[in-house]
């Protein structure tokens, strides 16, 4: 296949060599495919990571250099939540490296920055996403400097410092660190390495819908439920729903319900009123830090993306989150406070919605208990 960036602002199309961050319009870049094509027949089944879609991922076929990078992220399981929810599946996504679902994403932008000759990359993140870039460029060989808000979780730090990866503790919102870290791309200090900015973050999240895909032998549950701070993992499914819908492997799009905070929802506002943009807010305190996006950049495409799929937005009460946290744990799972959240605000719409929700339903664990206090 071959790719290009290509604006989504004005569509200007550049070379991805260009290591481009932006269009030179200021407006967010995303790849354009070319020559994409994958069947079933095309997944690599002696590959046990998310490589075995290697022909869906925006890569050559003589690209190998992946072989020393990957940790056999991905093909995590699903399985039952419980009883109370008998059509509710789980899907495992903290059992990856580094204990979350952004694995998927930095195994993808580091194959690439690697491919591209990047010697340096540079990441913002309120933890997750961090951990992962550092992750996986030491592994490369490639130098990382990560910008985290001061009041990251020690734990996040501690593991992203553990990675060889210079971490820079910022004051402020999570924007200001964004900003820190946008500063130091702009002054050419390295890639950027964003799961927000950079858009082959989202050709690894997709995998998170052809592994679904694969594993239930084809059957997509209706209804995906999906946390949204920046939306990494909601577009990355929704581009990967949309190739396979082109692809012919699937008739319908499943509906995405999207989960924020019930402090920190742009998106749900700007959904909510109906608008097509989103309008930052005042993050004003919430457990769970993972999807605590005051100014989500791209904030367009996830209402887009929600209402094409016919989906909807939910909120996580602040005060549920503890509680749902020890539910799961006491059924065996036991993740941090955002993924709390996410089932919290479902179980909540669960309650309102039984009657309507008619078929399978999908949930993201997506980061590990042992990452929070
Ligand atoms: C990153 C993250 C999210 C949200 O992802 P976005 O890309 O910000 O939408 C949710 N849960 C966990 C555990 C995360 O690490
Ligand atoms: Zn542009």
């Amino acid at each position: 296949m071959s790719i290009k960036y290509v604006c989504n602002e004005c569509g200007q199309k550049y070379d991805i060599k260009t290591l481009l961050f932006k269009c030179n319009c200021g407006g967010l870049l995303n790849l354009n495919k070319t020559d994409f094509k994958f069947s079933m027949e095309d997944i690599i089944k002696n590959k046990w990571s998310l490589f075995r879609y290697l022909k869906a991922l925006p890569f050559d076929n003589k690209f190998n250099m992946w072989t020393d990078i990957t940790m056999g992220e991905g093909l995590t399981p699903i399985v039952p939540l419980d009883k109370n929810y008998p059509n509710l599946l789980v899907k495992m996504e903290y059992l990856m490296p580094t204990l979350s679902f952004k694995d998927r994403g930095a195994v993808i932008v580091i194959a690439k920055a690697k491919e591209l000759g990047v010697k340096k990359v540079i990441q913002d993140s309120s933890g997750n996403a961090g951990t992962s870039i550092a992750a996986y460029a030491n592994r490369a060989g490639i130098e990382c400097d990560i910008y985290v808000p001061e009041n990251t979780s020690p734990k996040k730090v501690k593991q992203i410092s553990a990675h060889g990866a210079k971490v820079h503790l910022i004051k402020g919102t999570r924007e200001d660190t964004a900003q820190a870290a946008l500063n130091a791309v702009e002054k050419g200090e390295g890639f950027y390495a964003s799961h927000v900015y950079n858009p082959f973050f989202y050709e690894g999240t997709k995998t998170y819908v052809y592994e679904v895909f694969e594993q239930l032998d084809g059957n997509l549950p209706e209804v995906f439920i999906i946390p949204v701070g920046n939306g990494t993992l909601l577009l990355g499914a929704y581009y990967g729903f949309k190739e396979l819908l082109q692809l012919g492997l699937i008739k319908k799009i499943p509906r995405i319900i999207a989960v924020q905070a019930q402090n920190c929802a742009p998106i749900y506002k700007a959904f909510k009123i109906g608008k097509d943009n989103v309008d930052k807010v005042t993050n004003t305190g919430t457990l769970a830090e993972g999807i605590a996006i005051a100014e989500p950049k791209r904030g367009a495409q996830i209402l887009e993306a929600i209402r094409e799929t016919e989906g909807e937005i939910i909120t996580a009460h602040e005060d549920k989150i503890f509680e749902t946290r020890t539910y799961l744990a006491q059924r065996g799972f036991y993740v941090e406070p955002t993924t709390a959240a996410t089932f919290a605000a479902f179980f909540d719409f669960y309650e309102e919605n039984k009657s309507k929700l008619g078929g399978k339903v999908i949930i993201p664990l997506c980061g590990a208990g042992l990452k929070a206090d």
